[in-house]
Order: C-alpha cells, then structure tokens, then sequence
C-alpha cells in the first residue's frame, strides 16, 4: 500500500508523481507531487520528498469535514436506536431533541 494518500482533487489512488523543480542551483530545487490521472498538484514546492509527501497527505479541512461526518452519523445512529426503544414518548423526544443539540453542536435554545 502506498504512503501516499489519495489524489484530494479527483479521489484517484494511483500512485502521483514527484515532480521536480529545478532552477539551477542547489537551494532553489524543490519538489511537489501531481497526480497521475488528473494533473492537479499542491500549489507549494517542498524542500524536499518527505516534505512534499507530509504536504500530499495532510488534509486538515477533509479530516475534520469526516470528524463531523462521523460524530453526526453516531448521533443519527443513537436517535435511530432510542426512536425505537421502548419508552416514554416524552423522555424519548428530549434525548432525541439533547443528542441532535449536542451533534450540531447547538446551544440551548
Ligand atoms: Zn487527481
């Protein structure tokens, strides 16, 4: 398995490119990767491949659009399973009305 993580622009696993820039002396080279099926790349050079494959693999903003993603889907999953539990109509309702709160993260209303 690759140490490289999936293209962010297209989703593409295959295995991107590093590509070199080179502007004639040593402390201007650099590198980023592309990616192999649809072109698009960092828009910043690394210093070096490390660098570049750090840059390639973080993905702030995706890996907390998935933190919320999941922490929603465990909240749908409790309403879901509590929604169908024996019980109070009542007290069902408020669990249901503090779990979605807590899941959007709403404050008291
Ligand atoms: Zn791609």
């Amino acid at each position: 398995m690759s140490e490289l993580a999936k293209c962010p622009f297209c989703g593409s696993d295959k295995e991107p490119c590093l590509e070199h820039f080179d502007a004639g002396d040593y402390e201007s080279r650099s590198v980023r990767y592309r990616c192999s099926e649809c072109l698009s790349s960092e828009d910043y050079w690394s210093d070096n491949e490390e660098e570049a494959k750090n840059r390639w693999n973080t993905r702030p903003l995706e890996s907390a659009l998935r933190a919320e993603v999941d922490a929603l889907r465990e909240a749908l999953t409790r309403i879901r399973t509590q929604f169908f539990a024996d019980g109070d109509d009542e007290i069902i309702a408020l669990q249901m009305q503090e779990i979605a709160r807590a899941a959007l993260k709403v404050e008291d209303e």
